[in-house]
């Protein structure tokens, strides 16, 4: 009898392993009211409800010691969790932090992670409780969890956009994307010549981006304070194009994103060109990110219109009617999640 093949995972990609991993489950807990899927999983707590989120950073992975300082990954790694908690509408309140090292680390070298780690929780006062810690082969693994609160009928998942609602993004993308492009030409040149020393002048607005993003609490404050409950909701952490298509797929819609909307810094366009690239690519697949895309009912135009740090771009549409981008020259181009043949080629 001939065996099936071993499944590739670059077949399936990570979206598609998840799936095959967690498909088909049913839980069994009444108090599980959302599971696999969102940006943080919701647990019925009576008057409330608690959310959580999990988020693993591997070094070699999704940090380079090289050009990450310790302090700086610690602060990224709680910031990154906490922005999955207020992308579900919810306040985040406890985190636990489990780290994996090998013997190349000091305990000052942890010490100065945790002061990352610490600086971020005092900033948005969250407490960490708890955790893990081992020893690993090589490198450094750190696991953070974020727990949150939030009343049920507060709380926003990715699958409640409606026909025409508007489609938001808060902030400016691509920018953690280009700083990344940055810090890794600095890199190599200094692998290559020891002597030369990184050139990054005039360069901290992305490379901030890239090494201390912060969660959007001032955004889900703000709407608060305006009386908007967004639809749906998500955080940018793969890219406008990927969330949004969470969002369409989660609530069974389309969209219309309108190029020139999506907003991108002076300084990343500028960078972006340095290195022969669209800005609008860093935008929509570069991720990290951590801004908030929502969609809002029609009725929240005028109020949304004067904020100066939330960007309408577009509208949901009936799900028939397809994931579009329409040009600024009046060309419309199918979203997809990675990669976007069409601009590239136009290079
Ligand atoms: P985010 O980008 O918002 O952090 P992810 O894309 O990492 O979310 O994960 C998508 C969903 O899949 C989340 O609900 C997450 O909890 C779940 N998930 C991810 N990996 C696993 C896994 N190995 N087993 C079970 N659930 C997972
Ligand atoms: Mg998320």
């Amino acid at each position: 009898m001939e065996q099936a093949k071993p499944t590739l995972l670059s077949e399936i990609g990570e979206f598609g392993l998840i799936d095959r991993l967690t498909a088909n489950r049913k839980m069994v807990q009444s108090s599980s009211l959302m599971g696999v899927g969102d940006d943080a999983a919701v647990i019925d707590a009576g008057d409330h409800c608690i959310l959580v989120t999990t988020d693993l950073l591997v070094e070699g992975i999704h940090f380079n010691l090289i050009y990450t300082p310790l302090k700086h990954l610690g602060y990224k790694a709680v910031a990154v969790n906490l922005s999955d908690i207020y992308a579900m509408n919810a306040e985040p309140r406890q985190i636990t932090v489990s780290i994996a090292v090998s013997g190349k680390f000091s305990l000052e070298a942890l010490e100065e992670l945790y002061s990352g780690i610490y600086m971020a929780c005092d900033k948005y006062k969250v407490d960490l409780i708890g955790g893990d810690t081992s020893s690993s082969v090589t490198g450094l693994t750190i696991s953070i969890t974020a727990l949150g609160t939030a009343k049920r009928d507060e709380i926003v998942y990715r699958n409640g956009a409606q026909t025409n609602d508007l489609i938001c993004v808060s902030g400016d993308l691509g920018a953690a994307y280009i700083g990344l492009q940055l810090l890794e030409r600095e890199k190599e040149l200094f692998e290559k010549d020891h002597s030369l020393q990184p050139d990054l002048d005039g360069n901290d607005y992305i490379i901030g981006r890239q090494l201390k993003p912060e969660p959007r609490a001032d955004i889900i404050q703000l709407l608060k304070d305006n009386g908007i409950k967004p639809t749906s909701m998500i955080d940018i952490s793969d890219g406008l194009s990927s969330e949004i298509l969470h969002i369409c797929k989660n609530s069974d819609k389309g969209c219309r994103i309108y190029q020139e909307k999506i907003p991108i810094d002076a300084s990343t366009a500028m960078m972006a060109a340095e290195f022969n690239i669209e800005p609008l690519i860093c935008a929509l697949h570069g991720g990290e990110d951590y801004e908030l895309l929502f969609t809002v009912p029609l009725e929240s135009f005028e109020k949304l219109r004067n904020m100066k740090e939330i960007h309408i771009i577009g509208k949901v549409v009936d799900k028939e009617d397809n994931a579009l981008m329409l040009t600024a020259e009046g060309n419309s181009i199918q979203l997809r999640a990675q990669g976007w043949d069409g601009l590239l080629e136009r290079e």
